[in-house]
């Protein structure tokens, strides 16, 4: 049996917690920090309130206001990056806006998750000590928390 132990586990990967993974993924490579983390998600890929996704509809705040540039402009996680990676950085720069659609936010939110470990993981959640116990949906791999409070994998 193989037991992974985390310092750090996020339940849900929606912005927040994605920003995170951002950040820390890059701190990571930058050395300034060994802090392991695993970021568990019940979906498949991040949804961003899907059922209110309509087509057009823009996003109520500015573009630089994305995961990492607020803290870390250098971030290559950034929106401007996502856009310049897809080749969409010209289309966005001619629109005269300033505000992305909620649809290309959600397609940057999932070209961030994709490049980072365990960002697209697939998990379901059953009640159990300390919030939660997650196990894996193909029931290969088993999550759960040991005694000392971390997320250990048992595969
Ligand atoms: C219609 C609408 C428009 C908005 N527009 C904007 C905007 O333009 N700009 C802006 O900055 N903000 C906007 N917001 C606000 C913003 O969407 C939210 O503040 C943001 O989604 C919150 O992010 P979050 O990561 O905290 O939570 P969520 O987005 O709710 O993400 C939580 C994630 O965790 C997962 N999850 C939850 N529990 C578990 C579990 N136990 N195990 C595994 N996974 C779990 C869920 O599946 C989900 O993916 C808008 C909100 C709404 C409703």
């Amino acid at each position: 049996m193989h037991i992974v132990a985390f310092d750090l586990i996020g339940i849900g990967v929606g912005p927040a917690n994605l920003s995170l993974a951002a950040l820390l993924t890059t701190a990571r490579e930058r050395g300034l920090t060994t802090l392991s983390s695993i970021f568990l998600e019940r979906n498949p890929e991040i949804f961003w309130h899907t059922e209110q996704m309509f087509p057009g509809t823009l996003m109520q705040t500015e573009f630089y206001r994305d995961l990492v540039t607020p803290v870390d402009p250098t971030n290559r996680f950034s929106f401007l990056n996502y856009l310049r990676r897809s080749g969409r950085l010209d289309q966005f720069f001619c629109s005269s806006t300033i505000y992305p659609t909620r649809v290309e936010f959600q397609a940057y939110f999932n070209w961030v998750a994709k490049q980072i470990p365990d960002g697209d993981a697939n998990f379901v959640t059953a009640p159990g000590r300390n919030a939660c116990i997650l196990n894996a949906i193909d029931g290969k791999e088993v999550y759960g928390i040991d005694d000392q409070d971390r997320l250990v994998a048992l595969r």
